[in-house]
């Protein structure tokens, strides 16, 4: 694994970086929980996206 980052992805279907890890788990957490969508501003009904499927919108 070259890379580890955490992604979200709105329900829009955006993906974004939320997080470089390596991080403690609980702060990445709260980047997850605290993540809005920079293409739509969505702040709910985000989850964690696998960089390996999808890939970010820039
Ligand atoms: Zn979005």
């Amino acid at each position: 694994m070259a890379e580890n980052r955490l992604y979200g992805k709105c329900p829009s279907g955006h993906v974004f970086l939320v997080a470089k890890l390596p991080m403690e788990l609980g702060k990445a957490a709260a980047l997850a929980k605290r993540a809005a969508c920079p293409n739509c501003g969505a702040t709910k009904g985000i989850v964690v996206a696998s960089p390996n499927k999808e890939q970010p919108h820039g």
